[in-house]
C-alpha cells in the first residue's frame, strides 16, 4: 500500500524541481517525442524518445503517415501484451499532437499503434481495424463526438473532497454547479481544456457532474479516426494533469456503488445523410439496425465484454438497463436518445448513452459504423 498523502506530497516537490531544469537552454535539434500507446489492458502507457532533427514532414502531416518518427519497441511482457521470452512489442507512429507538457516548442506526442514481432497487431490494437472501418465508408462522412466522464480520485482512494469514512450531501446540487460546496475541481476541469485545445484537441465542452467530483468533458464533432485519437490523447492528459494535482482519475464506469451516479461515454454520431434533409428517416431506419445488435455492442462498449457496464447499466441514474435496447426523443433512460432539438428539425445526430467511461472508442466507433453500413 502507498501512502496517497506522501504521493501529494512528492507531486508538487517534483515539480518544482523540474521547473528549476525546465529553464536550461537544451540543443535546438533536440526534439523530445512521447511514444504513447494502450496496453494489454487498455490503459495508456508512455514512454519518451530524444529525437535529432525537427520532424516537420510529420509536423506538417499531422494525421497523415509520421513517416520520419523512428519505429520502436518495449516490453510487452510489462504491460500484459507479450510473454517474458518473446516480449518485443513494436511503437509504430501514427498521428502526433502537440505536447502541452514539455518545454520545446516542437516536442511532441506519437500516438502509437502496437504490433507482435511477425507483424501481427496486438490484442488491444483496435486502432488498425477501426482505421480500415473509417476508410471503407470514408463518403458516409461519420462524425463522432464523445462525452468522457471521470471520477478524480483523492486522499486513501475516495473521490477528491469525500469524508474517509463518510459521504457528501446527497446528488442534486453538483450538476454544473457553481460555488465552493459544489464544484471542487474546477482549475483542473480548466487546466485540461487549455492543454487539450493546445495538443490539436477538437474539444466540444466541460462540465462539473451529478456526483460530486465526478466531471464530463465533450469532443468532437470529428471526422474520421481522428474522432477516437482525440479521445485517447485528451484521456492521457488528463491523466498527467490530474498527477500535477497531486491526484489520481479513474475512468470507472461504478466508483461508488449506491445511490451515485455512475461514468460514461455517451457517443454521439451522424452520418451525412442523418444530418441531410429527411434525416430522421434515416436515423429511425440506424436505430432498428442497433436494436437487432444490443448484445453485440454492449461487447464492444466496455473493455470486459458487458462485465464493467453491468455494473453501471441499471435502469437507474439516467441509464437504461442493459437487457433491453430502448430508445427516445429526450429520453435520458433509453440505450439511445434521439436530441430534442434533432427530432425538430427532422435531422442531425444521436446519441448512443451506452459506452462505458472506460471504453475503448475504437471498438465503440467500430461497432456503430459496422452495424449501420455493413451488410446483414
Ligand atoms: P448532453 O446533453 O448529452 O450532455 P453534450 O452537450 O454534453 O450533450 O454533448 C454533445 C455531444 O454531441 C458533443 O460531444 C458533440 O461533439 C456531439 N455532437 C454535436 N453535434 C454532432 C453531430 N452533428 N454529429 C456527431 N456528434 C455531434
Ligand atoms: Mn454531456
Ligand atoms: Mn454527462
Ligand atoms: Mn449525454
Amino acid at each position: 500500500m502507498f501512502d496517497i498523502e506522501i504521493i501529494l506530497q512528492r507531486g508538487i516537490l517534483d515539480k518544482k524541481i523540474l521547473n528549476r531544469y525546465r529553464r536550461l537552454q537544451i540543443p535546438e535539434n533536440k526534439i523530445q517525442v512521447t511514444y504513447l500507446w494502450i496496453d494489454g489492458i487498455s490503459n495508456i502507457r508512455i514512454k519518451d524518445k530524444i529525437i535529432d532533427c525537427i520532424p516537420q514532414q510529420a509536423l506538417d502531416n499531422r494525421f497523415g503517415e509520421v513517416d520520419d518518427l523512428p519505429v520502436w519497441q518495449y516490453d510487452g511482457g510489462s504491460t500484459y501484451q507479450a510473454s517474458a521470452d518473446n516480449s518485443d512489442v513494436v511503437l509504430i507512429p501514427k498521428v502526433i499532437y502537440k505536447d502541452p507538457f514539455k518545454a520545446g516548442n516542437n516536442d511532441i506526442i506519437a500516438l502509437c499503434e502496437t504490433f507482435h514481432s511477425d507483424g501481427s497487431p496486438t490484442a488491444t490494437n483496435k486502432r488498425k481495424e477501426c482505421t480500415e472501418t473509417f476508410c471503407k465508408y470514408e463518403n458516409e462522412k461519420m462524425l463522432f463526438g464523445f462525452e468522457q466522464e471521470y471520477t478524480v480520485l483523492g486522499f486513501g482512494g475516495r473521490p477528491f473532497g469525500w469524508p474517509i469514512d463518510g459521504f457528501p450531501k446527497p446528488q442534486g446540487p453538483y450538476y454544473c454547479g457553481v460555488g465552493g460546496d459544489k464544484v471542487f475541481l474546477r482549475d483542473l476541469m480548466e487546466s485540461h481544456i487549455m492543454a487539450c485545445l493546445y495538443a490539436g484537441i477538437d474539444l466540444h465542452g466541460t462540465n462539473a457532474e451529478v456526483m460530486p467530483s465526478q466531471l464530463e468533458y465533450q469532443t468532437g464533432p470529428t471526422f474520421g479516426i481522428k474522432a477516437a485519437d482525440d479521445l485517447w490523447v485528451s484521456r492521457y492528459i488528463l491523466q498527467r494533469i490530474t498527477e500535477d494535482f497531486g491526484l489520481t482519475v479513474t475512468f470507472d464506469p461504478k466508483p461508488i456503488p449506491g445511490d451515485w451516479n455512475g461514468a460514461g461515454c455517451h457517443t454521439n454520431f451522424s452520418s451525412k445523410s442523418m444530418r441531410n434533409d429527411g434525416g430522421i428517416n434515416v436515423i429511425n431506419e440506424i436505430i432498428s439496425k442497433l436494436s437487432k445488435k444490443h448484445k453485440e455492442h454492449l461487447i464492444a462498449y466496455d473493455p470486459h465484454g458487458g462485465l464493467d457496464n453491468k455494473r453501471r447499466l441499471l435502469g437507474t441514474h439516467e441509464t437504461s438497463s442493459i437487457d433491453t435496447f430502448t430508445f427516445g426523443i429526450s429520453d435520458r433512460r433509453a440505450s439511445v436518445r434521439i436530441p430534442l432539438s434533432v427530432s425538430k428539425c427532422g435531422k442531425g445526430y444521436i446519441e448512443d448513452r451506452r459506452p462505458s467511461s472506460n471504453c475503448d472508442p475504437y471498438s465503440v466507433t467500430n461497432a456503430i459504423i459496422t452495424t449501420i453500413f455493413g451488410c446483414h
